[in-house]
Parts: structure tokens; sequence; C-alpha cells
């Protein structure tokens, strides 16, 4: 079985470098997706309300057998109401999402999207506080942040995310807040770090390095992502792919390579696949 290295947070809880994420994947398939990554020796398991398999994931987990301590499961507050968030709402929608999950624990809890035009964040990041403090969440941060985000948090809260999951891959290589992560001490995570299985996997630069060592391009990228100090979470339902994202702890890329696959952010091809944090609400 794979040992899955960690990253200490900046709580001191321990957060496997690699996971499975599993948007997109339906409710009713969750139980199957998320049990054959728990078989291939996945243990830190991504989901969010939105995603509408918090149940089927719990279920996933219950039937494993693997012990809870082992696990580490994540899960987000949704963008929610049309108005702003208030605190009674957040621990409503935290323990909504624990009952779905059947746990009374998350290891961690993310602000899914900080919304600036709804300015709640502040709000909802109090509430948080309070679910760190009572350990339901072992930890608590943010996903799609931007640095003026993470800088409003540390102006009303001593409370630092152990994490911010953001959109990164080597077409969008998010260098501006790997440097402010590293700096206030957040742990960066890489959403959709195969950019999504589209055309980043079909890259010459991709396909050369993979051929040279051996590898898939998949593979190739989650080891450029695990070398430059990036959690990742890569989905996938197909039992095999399932399988060869976690088999990537047994090779290293070289600093050409490294290079090369830096380089792919300034081309034509750079940009951002998912929505832009500074507009995006639903
Ligand atoms: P991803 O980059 O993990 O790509 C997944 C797709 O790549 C699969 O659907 C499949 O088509 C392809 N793929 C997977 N493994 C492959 C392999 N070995 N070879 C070839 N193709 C392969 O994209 P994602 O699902 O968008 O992101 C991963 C996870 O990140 C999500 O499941 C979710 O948990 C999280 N996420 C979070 C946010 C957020 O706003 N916080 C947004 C998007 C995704």
């Amino acid at each position: 079985m794979n040992q899955v290295p960690t990253v200490k947070l900046n709580n001191g809880t321990l957060m496997p470098r690699l996971g499975y994420g599993v948007w997109q994947i339906p409710d009713a398939e969750a139980r199957q997706a998320v049990g054959t990554a728990l078989e291939a020796g996945y243990r830190s398991i991504d989901t969010a309300a939105v995603y509408g398999n918090e149940a089927g994931t719990g279920r996933a987990l219950a039937a494993s057998g693997v012990p809870r301590a082992e696990l580490f499961v994540t899960t987000k507050l949704w963008n929610g109401p049309s108005h702003a968030w208030d605190r009674d709402a957040v621990l409503r929608a935290f323990e909504d999402s624990l009952a779905k999950l059947g746990l009374d624990h998350v290891d961690l809890y993310l602000i899914h999207w900080p919304r600036p035009m709804r300015d709640d964040f502040l709000t909802i990041w109090k509430a948080f506080e309070e679910i760190a403090a009572d350990g339901r969440a072992k930890a608590v941060g943010v996903s799609n942040f931007r640095p003026r985000d993470l800088e409003r948090l540390g102006e009303v809260s001593a409370l630092v995310p152990a994490v911010n999951q953001i959109e990164l891959h080597p077409l969008f290589p998010q260098e501006e807040l790997r440097a402010l992560h590293a700096e206030l001490g957040i742990v960066t995570e890489a959403w959709s770090p195969l950019g999504q299985g589209k055309e980043l996997l079909t890259l010459p630069a991709v396909e050369e390095i993979a051929a040279r060592h051996g590898r898939t391009a998949a593979q190739v990228v989650l080891r450029w992502h695990l070398q430059r100090d990036n959690v990742v979470i890569p989905k996938s339902v197909t039992p095999s792919r399932i399988r060869e994202n976690l088999d990537v702890f047994g090779s290293e890329l070289d600093a050409a390579d490294l290079a090369a696959l830096d380089a792919l952010g300034a081309t034509a091809a750079g940009r951002r696949i998912g929505p832009d944090p500074a507009s995006f609400d639903v």
C-alpha cells in the first residue's frame, strides 16, 4: 500500500499531501468511488456541501473499516443564502455537513469562495473560530481567497487559515499567492491539479517528460505539485486512474523538468480554467 507523506498545518494537524477530490461525483456513485480510493490507499477526501455527495462519501468512509484517526476529511461551506451569512446559519450548515458525513468532526473546514461583493467572510470566519475552538474541525481554512482577502482576514482575526485551496496547475501556477502563503504559514492546496484532465495533459512538454521517466502525464504533473510543496487532490472515477494518481512517490523530477513545467504558465495556453474569485457568486 502507498504511504502518503503529510504536511504539518499551522496548528500542528497533519494533512496528507495527496488526497482524493470528489467534485462532480453523484451521491449515489460516491460510495463506490470513495471506497475504491480508500482501498487504493488514499486517506484524505475532499468534498463540499455543494457537491451533494457528503452522504455517499460518509457511507464509503463508514464501510471502509479505516479507523477514523487515519482519515482526513475536508468539507466546505457553500456560498449559501442569497443574503449574507450570519453566525447561526454558518453553524447550522456545518452541523448539516457533519450529519450527512456521519461524523462528529471533520479534519478541515473551508470557506468555499470569498464572494467579496457579499462582504460576509469576516462574519463567517468568526463562526469558524468557534468551530475550531470546540474541536469539531481539527483545522479551518479558506478556498479561492485572493491576497487581499487573506489580508482582510488577518486584520480581524488572529486565527490564520491553515490552508487556502485554490485553482493551481502548471498552466496557472499562482506564484503570488504561493509566496504569500509561505510568508503567512498557510498550506497551498491545489484544486484541479491536473487542469481537469484537458489540454495540460496533452502538451508536448508534459508528454516528453512523461515518456523520458516512464510515467504518465498525470503523474508528471502531480510530481511537479508535490515537489513545489502543493497539497493535491486529483479526481477520477476510473479505478486504474485512481491508483495511478496515488503512485507518485517512487520517482522524482529533476530541476530541468521542473523548470520546463514552470514555464508553461507563461505560454499562450497559460490561464485559469475555473471562475475568478473576484466575481464568482452563486
Ligand atoms: P482534476 O484536475 O483533478 O482533473 C480531474 C479530471 O482529470 C478527471 O475527471 C479525468 O477526466 C481526468 N483525469 C484524472 N486522472 C487522470 C489520469 N490519471 N489520466 C488522465 N486523465 C485523468 O480536476 P477537478 O476534479 O476539477 O479537481 C480536483 C478536486 O479539487 C475536485 O474533485 C474537488 O475536490 C476540488 N475542487 C475544488 C474547487 C474549489 O473551488 N475549492 C474547485 C474545483 C475542484
